[in-house]
């Protein structure tokens, strides 16, 4: 292994700090609102519909901010900026929540869902921006920092759920706003690690007009394969983000969590996919380094069709849990600990990548804002997922499961079929990285 830039563990720590905070809130959002308003920790009150859907339209929203962040960043502010401008927002949308005012709880999301979206896609973009063109190091640095998300990601539902849950919703919200100032101070201390990166790069201008410069054939070319693999992506967190909603449900219904005579909470089962990605982050990295030097094929998109094939064989293990329910009333609980592991591993062969290749790939003066077009799909796929999950009320778990893994084998295969020509699309902008 080489050496990674400096800037990477800041980054790497101001991420780690932003997805504790975001999954912290995120893990206590919908027991908040659907709590009562009476007893010791009064929620708001609400029904499990109307709690889904706030959380629904929130989860799509603070991706589809992604997009507006990216175009502030790559027009006005720079990447850096922005970021830390996005910090701000979270920092001051968590205290708010952390206010039991229900004015303050509207005002704590609008604020939350522009700070992630001036945070997210710009901290990712920086990351490529850490690595010259070329550098083999760059997908390493992206499972490095995609390992620091799933640390936040695996504690933040144990501290804060604990706190918001046992001590008090407010409090909880108020941990993950301390988590973001963390990130924040992080951030600002770390500046001089990040002198080269991040920084505003003004659109040429023609002499004399204010056109933009034309985008040439190879940029055009290679836009393309980057939309390509964001229907791909949609379609891969329709699939992957049931584990918050009806993975979710099944486990708590379905699966049987008695261990030793102990019955484990559903929402400690939030934490294992995150842990899986820590356990298996670089042996899955160190698989396809491995492959690339033995000069078979790593290109991203061939690495996205695997992915999208193992993660969706998951939803298979998922299959076997609801037969044997079907007929013992609860599954083991093997089946859904192998259905996450499958699903990490096929997300390591895709998020990570991804993020890498958009950095790889877009022309720089539109870097943030095709790093945003990634999260408006990620936002769909959210959406997507909270729509297929809710199917299962009516058509069945065991449909719902069997037909996610055959849809998603399908898309895997169709894109292993048309791989070779979609590379020929991006002009070498990977051949160089080997
Ligand atoms: N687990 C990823 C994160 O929290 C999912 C978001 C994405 O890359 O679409 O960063």
């Amino acid at each position: 292994m080489g050496k990674h830039p400096k800037g990477l563990p800041i980054l790497f720590f101001t991420e780690m700090w932003e997805r504790f905070s975001f999954y912290g809130m995120r893990a206590i959002l919908v027991l908040y609102i659907t709590q009562e308003t009476i007893g010791n920790n009064p929620g708001l009150g609400w029904d499990n519909t109307a709690a889904l859907s706030l959380y629904g339209w929130y989860t799509m929203m603070v991706y589809m901010m992604s997009v507006p962040g990216g175009y502030i960043a790559d027009r006005w502010l720079g990447q850096k900026k922005t970021v830390f401008l996005g910090g701000i927002l979270i920092a001051a949308g968590q205290l708010t929540l952390a206010v039991d005012n229900i004015y303050a709880f509207y005002l704590g999301l609008v604020l939350l869902v522009f700070g992630v979206g001036g945070l997210k896609p710009n901290i990712s973009t920086m990351i490529g921006g850490l690595y010259k063109e070329g550098d083999p190091m760059r997908d390493a640095g992206f499972t490095i920092f995609y390992i620091g998300i799933n640390i936040g990601a695996f504690g933040a539902p144990l501290i804060v759920g604990y706190i918001g849950e046992v001590y008090g919703w407010h409090l909880g919200f108020g941990l993950a706003g301390i988590g973001m100032i963390l990130g924040l101070i992080g951030y600002m201390w770390g500046q001089r690690h990040l002198k080269e990166v991040g920084n505003f790069v003004p659109v040429k201008k023609i002499e004399g007009t204010d056109k933009s410069v034309p985008l040439t054939r190879i940029e055009k070319d290679r836009i393309i394969v980057l939309l390509i693999s964001f229907l791909i992506v949609i379609v891969f967190w329709g699939a992957y983000e049931q584990a918050g909603g009806l993975m979710n449900i099944y486990t708590r219904d379905k699966i049987d969590r008695v261990i030793l005579g102990w019955e484990i909470p559903t929402s400690v089962f939030q934490s294992v996919p995150a842990l899986f990605v820590i356990i298996f982050g670089t042996i899955v990295a160190s698989y396809w380094l491995k492959r690339q030097k033995k000069g078979k094929e790593t290109s991203s998109i061939f690495k996205m069709a695997i992915g999208t094939i193992v993660m969706g064989t998951g939803f298979l293990m998922m299959t076997g849990a609801t037969i044997e329910a079907e007929t013992g009333g609860k599954a083991m609980l093997i089946w859904l600990l192998l259905s996450y592991l499958l699903q990490v591993i096929g997300e390591l062969s895709l998020s990570p990548v991804v993020l890498s290749f958009i950095t790889k790939l877009a022309p720089v003066k539109y870097a943030s804002i095709m790093m945003g077009a990634y999260f408006a799909a990620t936002a769909l796929g959210n959406k997507l997922a909270g729509v297929v999950g809710s199917l299962a009320e009516s058509t069945g778990e065991f449909e719902v499961f069997t037909g996610i893994f055959i849809f998603c084998v399908l898309i895997g295969l169709l894109l292993l079929a048309f791989f070779k020509k979609l590379k020929v699309l991006t002009h070498g902008a990977e051949e160089m990285y080997h």
